[in-house]
């Protein structure tokens, strides 16, 4: 892994990058858990308790690096497949927790109606917002967990360098991390691969803002797209044929 980079001048030596991205994942997961290898780790994406084992062995045969060195856990949105694991993280490494600022906006907002969630996921699957349409009560767990919420555009609490984009479409809260200077592009269930086909973006009911958050991710410069399911890809313009499933 230590060994991947991308040239992008041979005659300029502080261009050249590493990539930052391992892959912690095997037959049997079935959500891919990441880890950005940077000077503190991060962990994106937790996945299962199984997917948390694999870290641990990961980690310490491949990198030789220890849990304590991981000072942040992302969730690309809240989905248990993705998030399952994350008590069994904490019980292992005592990383801060962040995920998309949209959940804690709506939730609060929709509080001064309601302390009850499980009126506020009815409200949400009847009510004004209907672009929330996937909002089940096993959300409340995660909710809880979260001790940071990223807000579009900004940079990763104590890692500058990714950057949040806000990506709603397979669920509103979805978010991508993107480092413009790897070029690497974490997509959590926005894309997913599957095998001998286009990478599919995952829809919801709202066309628009799904084709906005295509717009946006194809106007990144991105050379790895690391989905939560299926394989990364290296290519030079990955996200050029899409298929899209609404
Ligand atoms: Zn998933």
């Amino acid at each position: 892994m230590g060994s991947d980079y991308i040239y992008q001048s041979q005659d300029d030596e502080r261009l050249l990058h590493f990539r930052q991205v391992h892959t912690i994942t095997d037959r049997f997961s079935m959500a891919n858990t990441y880890l950005i290898n940077d000077e503190r780790m991060i962990v994106v994406d937790p996945g299962t308790e199984l997917n948390v084992r694999q870290l641990q062995s990961y980690l310490d045969h491949f990198l030789h690096r220890t849990l304590d060195q991981i000072d942040l856990i992302v969730l690309t949105h809240l989905h248990p497949d993705h998030t399952s694991g994350v008590e069994a993280l904490r019980k292992i490494c005592a990383a801060p927790v962040a995920a998309s600022a949209v959940v804690h906006h709506l939730l609060e907002g929709t509080r001064h109606n309601s302390s009850s969630m499980a009126h506020l996921a009815e409200h949400l699957l009847t009510g004004p917002l209907q672009y929330f349409d996937l909002f089940p009560p096993v959300y409340e767990r995660q909710y809880k967990q979260v001790d940071i919420w990223l807000e579009d555009v900004v940079g990763l609490p104590g890692h500058p360098d990714w950057r949040v984009i806000a990506s709603p479409g397979h669920t509103p809260e979805s978010l991508c991390l993107y480092n413009p200077f790897t070029q690497e592009l974490l997509c959590g269930d926005t894309v997913i691969t599957i095998q001998g086909g286009a990478p599919l973006l995952r829809g919801s009911t709202n066309r628009q803002q799904l084709g906005e958050t295509l717009r946006v991710l194809r106007s990144l410069q991105v050379h790895y797209l690391y989905p939560g399911h299926g394989r990364p890809i290296l290519a030079l313009h990955p996200l050029t044929n899409v298929d899209v499933e609404w």
